[in-house]
């Protein structure tokens, strides 16, 4: 048995420096954390609670309309907070498609945001290989069960930091060359409901760590594998999350979670589309289409959102734009369903959201 020191943080500026001890993780529902210490995955010498930090579990309204979401709010409080269901039902949509019932009663925001992926491989360290779990290893899910696995931005050549969409993060190559790139490789997923509608919406992660406080979009939050797929996300040694905000937004009529899985609910994202539109009549003035399931970081499909901007939605038009976000798709046998599901997740979840939201 391994002893774990547990400490409960009064404040930030404690919480940021028993993090940046070697050894600490920080503790919000656990409903993660918890399962990679039962599994072995994780193993943190010092566990720091913030869900006793006065403030991090409220939500307050931004100057010009925003909402300002506290890192330790409750997933299920969020979803049912009044003026999320009013302005921003996308998110409420994502957050209720994620998990159950009792894990979204336990999970934080800040801990959805830093939950890590659910490749099999990753979880039973009984495999040798995992790139993400020990870097250099090799990763099992290509050349094994990859069925849940990405299509999108999972060349460990393409950097890290590139804007999802991927035209820029094609470019990006890094100069390790092939062979070191197929070492490295990691085609796991993002698992989090919420950061795809988050994504969507424009929101921006507030973190303070030992260096002071930063933004960092929500777009740029997750990363891509590239050459360290051991980094799910942007935040530096010692930070914090503190809170997630969002802008005041057009995306408040128009909107759909489309969430495609093996089963009804409790289970993960085969193909996610979060889409927005702001409608004009039947023309859509401007359009954010973000995808989950299908890369290590929420997807933008980029081309889409170009194609549909300006343009009457028609059988035609919608078609285009999907087929348009799968050309640069790097599918494996066990995922390639994905290329089809993806595009008929997206033209569909377009169409719903172009009909307005549910009462
Ligand atoms: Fe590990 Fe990533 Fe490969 Fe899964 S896909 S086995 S997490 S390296």
């Amino acid at each position: 048995m391994n002893a774990i020191d547990y400490q409960r943080a009064p404040d930030l500026a404690s919480a940021v420096r028993a993090n940046s001890l070697a050894g600490s993780a920080i503790i919000g529902g656990g409903t993660n954390l918890l399962d990679l210490m039962k599994g072995g995955v994780a193993q943190p010498v010092r566990l720091i609670d913030i869900t006793r930090i006065a403030g991090l579990d409220q939500i307050t309204t931004l100057p010009g309309g925003g909402l300002r979401i506290g890192a330790t709010v409750r997933n299920s409080d969020l979803a049912n907070h009044a003026l999320v269901r009013e302005r921003y039902p996308l998110l409420s949509q994502a957050l209720l498609a994620g998990a159950s019932a009792q894990l979204r009663n336990m999970a934080t925001v800040g801990g959805n945001l830093m939950q890590r992926t659910r490749c099999h491989y990753f979880y039973d360290v009984v495999y040798a290989e995992c790139n993400k779990r020990r870097p250099g290893s090799g990763c099992a899910a290509q050349q094994g069960f990859n069925r849940m696995h990405a299509i999108f931005g999972a060349d460990a050549r393409l950097d890290p930091n590139a804007l999802a969409g991927s035209t820029a993060a094609a470019a990006a190559m890094n100069s390790q060359g092939d062979a070191g790139a197929a070492h490295s490789q990691c085609i796991a997923v993002q698992p989090s409901d919420m950061s795809v509608g988050l994504a969507a919406l424009d929101a921006t992660v507030r973190v303070t760590g030992p260096n002071g406080d930063r933004l960092i979009a929500m777009e740029h939050f997750h990363r891509l594998p590239g050459m360290t797929p051991e980094r799910d996300n942007n935040l530096e040694p010692g930070e914090i999350i503190t809170a997630v905000d969002l802008p005041a937004s057009n995306f408040g009529s128009h909107v759909r979670y489309l969430k495609i899985r093996d089963r009804a609910s409790y289970a993960f994202a085969l193909v996610s589309v979060a889409a927005a539109l702001d409608m004009d009549g039947n023309r859509v003035r401007s359009a954010r289409i973000v995808l989950g399931g299908v890369a290590h970081k929420p997807w933008r499909a980029a081309s889409v959102e170009q194609m549909l901007t300006g343009r009457t939605l028609d059988d035609a038009t919608l078609a285009q734009a999907a087929a348009s976000m799968v050309r640069e798709a790097q599918p494996y046998p066990g995922n390639a369903f994905k290329v089809t599901l993806a595009q008929r997740a997206v033209i569909r979840a377009v169409r719903e959201a172009s009909q307005g939201v549910p009462a």
